[in-house]
């Protein structure tokens, strides 16, 4: 006999948004594992499906689950399943891979060639914002218990993890001095742009690997954010106060940028605090139709004439997520408290509506609880 449970259901292209019933999945194969969710992360692309944005149902299906920033308890596994037992907690992953390129075919969706992968909770899979999940062992991470209390970080700090990994192996690859991947960040200035959740979970990341970093915002110095980026030890910069134009005096010769902001104007302009042979990540999603005033040739020519790399970095890799838990873990060991602070709102998942509709302005990470943990 069929159980039922909760979900928090969109239909794609509207805001038609409510709790309706589903049929409560099983474990069929030997290596599924089923979670019962306890917390789900809400972020900016959950707000832009909620307001008829970028989303798209389950083939054959008219309305999505959303969700994709999960914590979960194992409730049952398949025969196979070793890496988890009943009451671990654990996360799924978010993108399942196209089955027709290279890097799907070992794992690697969030690099997929064609475009025609899936994301739960987001496009073509349902996800997380429900009581019980089932998927395979190959998607899970788990998450062990002395970091529960951030664990539903993991899949935004997964984020970080890909786009500062995918800067460090580059640099690597060129910089005859770099010397290897593991130590590259040592000592290295690294200016963080936006200070969101992305931003300061990058900034966890960066401190743990030896970075100076000097962190970006447009907020007031002793606020939550920049409060939680000097307990980490970095150094805050209101942007308000700076020359977008004058940016580089603002900063020590910066060897990496990790942008976490989204607005494209200030993408551009950031370039002009990268030293030589710098590397520039991009996260943000640049939203709007704004247009962008460039000075095109001298962007191209400082690029070229100091060797400076600027590269893209979305989703992430089951290794990534991997990462992104050993760091929770090791920020939480040497900063506890501030990590316990990135989740400013909880609310239970009844509370949808308000959760997606309002952004506070002191808010990092806000949560809706499906279950106690
Ligand atoms: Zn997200
Ligand atoms: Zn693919």
């Amino acid at each position: 006999m069929e159980s039922w449970m909760k979900a928090i259901v969109l239909v794609p292209g509207t805001t038609t948004l409510q709790v309706a019933d589903r049929v409560e999945p099983s474990v069929v194969e030997s290596d599924d594992v089923k979670l019962q969710v306890l917390q789900v992360g809400i972020c900016g692309t959950d707000r832009e499906e909620a307001a008829g944005g970028r989303a798209a149902p389950p083939p054959g299906k008219s309305d999505l689950v959303i969700g994709h920033e999960m914590l979960g308890r194992v409730v049952e596994t398949g025969a196979s399943v070793a890496s988890v037992r009943r009451g671990d907690l654990a996360v799924f992953t978010v993108r399942r891979g196209c089955d027709h390129c290279p890097a799907c075919a070992i794992n690697r969706s969030d690099m997929c060639y064609t475009g025609d992968y899936a994301d739960r909770g987001i496009r073509h899979r349902d996800g997380y914002q429900t009581e019980f999940v089932v998927d395979s062992e190959a998607y899970l991470v788990p998450v062990p218990s002395s970091i529960a209390s951030i664990g539903v970080l993991t899949e935004p700090m997964s984020i970080a993890e890909k786009a500062i990994d995918e800067a460090v192996q580059i640099q690597v690859g060129r910089l005859p001095d770099a010397g290897d991947a593991g130590g590259w960040l040592r000592d290295k200035n690294v200016l963080v742009a936006g200070l969101g959740p992305i931003g300061l979970l990058a900034a966890v990341a960066l401190r743990l690997r030896g970075a100076n970093v000097h962190g970006l915002d447009v907020v007031d110095a002793g606020t939550i954010r920049p409060s939680i980026l000097e307990q980490l030890g970095g150094t805050y910069v209101d942007g308000r106060q700076v020359n977008p134009h004058a940016l580089a005096e603002h900063f020590p010769e910066i060897e990496l940028i990790f942008e976490a902001t989204g607005v494209a104007q200030l993408e551009f302009d950031l370039l002009a605090a990268l030293g030589a042979n710098g590397v520039y990540v991009l996260t943000g999603i640049a939203g709007g139709d704004r247009p962008v005033t460039i000075d095109g040739s001298s962007l191209m020519k400082a690029l070229v004439l100091r060797n400076q790399v600027t590269v893209g970095s979305v989703n992430a890799s089951h290794k990534h997520f991997a990462l992104a838990v050993a760091d929770l873990e090791a920020g939480k060991r040497a900063w506890g408290s501030a990590l316990d602070q990135f989740i400013t709102h909880r609310l239970p998942y009844t509370e949808f509506a308000e959760a997606l509709s309002h952004h506070p302005p002191d808010e990092i990470k806000t949560i809706l609880e499906w279950s106690a943990l």
